[in-house]
């Protein structure tokens, strides 16, 4: 299908069940078949794997994945998209829509008792306060999945993508880095959507590592030193340790150097392995503090 085929087709389901988009539910439907074919690729959905998608509107892409996927699961929290996306979704019997909003879903239990326990790959593109915490907590709760695809906003896509020494580097940078390899899937203009938003987009893929690269003794430690050396972006790390509360400034210094880290750079220039070991002599430092 072209681009102007999907957007016609779009708008004719629209209008068959005249349906009213919500701004609140963030509801700007994709028209691009390439950005489609592009988000698919980037989650490398194959046979045999089962899907989570969070929003799945008319249902456009959720269809795309029933095709190669063995399941899909799609939480869609507006009710007024349920007989839409049954009737959008209706020859495929391994897709199953729930009309829930994802942040009162228990995902740990969702994968137990309708996705064969995982892995599973999480393809979203929802409204963007949402996206973030919702990558996080799938990172964070040891939630078993493979790969996050989602839409976010071009600044966010480029934050999470980041590298040292650029100015989009910071906490969310390392944090997602961290357990992921990062890759920019598409690019997906105000133009490609319907209606258009105010906002371009990229859609970002989040390719989860099955052993952890950097050996971390305390992550909560981990969290709270990257946290306090982005916390002031223009003083030394020296300084913005101080940001931690329970280190002295000496044993703030004995961190850096046993790190073999220069007290005069700041947070933005430290590679992921280095905030690690910088991290584990915080930790270290602390536990002797004890
Ligand atoms: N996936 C479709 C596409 O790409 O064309 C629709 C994307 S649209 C930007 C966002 C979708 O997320 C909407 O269908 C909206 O109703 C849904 N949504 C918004 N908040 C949600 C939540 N908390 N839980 C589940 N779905 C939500």
């Amino acid at each position: 299908m072209d681009r102007l085929s999907s957007h016609k087709a779009t708008k004719e389901v629209v209008q068959k069940h005249n349906f009213k988009f919500s701004k609140s539910l963030g509801q700007n439907f994709l028209i691009d078949t390439n950005v489609i074919d592009s988000i698919i690729e980037g989650a490398r959905v194959k046979e045999g794997d089962y899907v989570i998608e969070v929003g799945p509107g008319i249902g456009t892409l959720t269809k795309e994945m029933g095709r190669t996927a063995e399941k899909v699961v799609a939480i869609e929290i507006d009710k007024t998209l349920i007989p839409i996306l049954e009737e959008t979704l209706s020859d495929f019997s391994n897709i199953e829509v729930i009309n829930k909003d994802i942040l009162k879903v228990d995902v740990q239990e969702l994968i137990e008792e309708k996705l064969n326990g995982g892995p599973v790959k999480l393809i979203a593109n929802l409204p963007y306060y949402i996206t973030t915490p919702i990558v996080m907590k799938f990172l964070e709760e040891d939630i078993p999945v493979t790969d996050i695809v989602v839409m976010v906003q071009k600044e966010v896509a480029d934050r999470m993508n980041a590298k040292p020494n650029t100015k989009d580097y910071g906490a969310l940078s390392v944090a997602v880095q961290y357990y992921c390899d990062t890759e920019i899937v598409a690019k997906a203009p105000r133009h490609m959507f319907m209606p258009q938003p105010n906002v371009d987009s990229t859609v970002i893929g989040l390719h989860v590592r099955e052993e952890m690269k950097y050996p971390v003794d305390n992550e909560d430690i981990f969290f709270k030193t990257v946290k306090a050396s982005f916390g002031q972006r223009r003083k030394t790390l020296l300084n913005s340790l101080s940001g931690l509360g329970f280190l002295s400034k000496d044993q703030i210094k004995q961190a850096l150097q046993e790190a073999n880290i220069d007290e005069k750079r700041r947070g933005e220039t430290l590679s992921i392995e280095e905030f690690a070991s910088l991290a584990n002599e915080v930790n270290r430092i602390n536990d002797e503090n004890k």
